[in-house]
């Protein structure tokens, strides 16, 4: 897919109040620092775009990008804030999965993964969760640069073989580095391949 515009629309706090124009919307979540936004700036190849949602106050948000006026890209907030008080963590959890469950235009949610680590609880949780309620979902994993060969493919075995513990089939999963720019097509490919059926 070729990325030829990408735009701000809006921030929000409540899934009622995000666009309602219908379009197919792709969204991105994991724990702060995974690499989401470096995702999102290579994704879209706009530098600065993921930035808009990073500016103070809005990392906390649903975050909405528009993407070849044709759908949308969702900045979700990050999961598993160790800083924020226990309200603020509920708030967050409601608001993510109020978005989650309600949200009808939401195609497929992108659970980003630092393939440097191994299978995290909070991680594993949460998409045992998306399994329960059956949200469509892939696996990403991010910062693929950072590792040998041997040792990314040791680290996604891992993760399979903790996934298929529970389930049959795995989800769709992504190898990226925003550093090298791979896995760009790939994920592209896969939304446009989705938006075409
Ligand atoms: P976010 O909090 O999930 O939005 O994470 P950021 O995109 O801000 O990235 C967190 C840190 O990881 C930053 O220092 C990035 O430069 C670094 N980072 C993100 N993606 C990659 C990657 O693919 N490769 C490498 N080597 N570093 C990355």
């Amino acid at each position: 897919m070729l990325i030829k515009s990408a735009e701000f629309v809006v921030s929000n706090s409540r899934v009622e109040k995000c666009p309602t124009t219908g379009l197919p919307e792709y969204a991105f979540i994991g724990r702060s620092n995974v690499g989401k936004s470096s995702l999102i700036n290579m994704l879209t190849g706009r530098k600065g775009l993921a930035m808009t949602s990073q500016k103070p106050g809005k990392t906390q948000l649903i975050n909405h990008f528009i993407i070849n006026k044709e759908w949308h890209l969702v900045d979700l907030p990050g999961y598993g804030y160790a800083r924020l008080s226990k309200d603020g963590r509920d708030g967050l959890r409601r608001m993510i999965e109020d978005y989650v469950l309600e949200r009808r235009e939401l195609v497929c949610l992108f659970v980003l993964l630092d393939a440097r680590l191994e299978p995290q609880k909070i991680d594993l949780e949460f998409i045992e969760w998306l399994g329960e309620e059956s949200v469509p979902f892939a696996l990403v994993f991010t910062k693929a640069d950072k590792l040998s060969k041997g040792k990314l493919s040791a680290n996604i075995s891992a993760y399979k073989d903790r996934l298929l513990e529970g389930w049959e089939e795995l989800p769709p999963l992504f190898i990226t580095s925003s550093e090298e720019r791979t896995g760009r097509e790939e994920l592209l490919n896969y939304i446009e391949g989705i938006n075409n059926t």
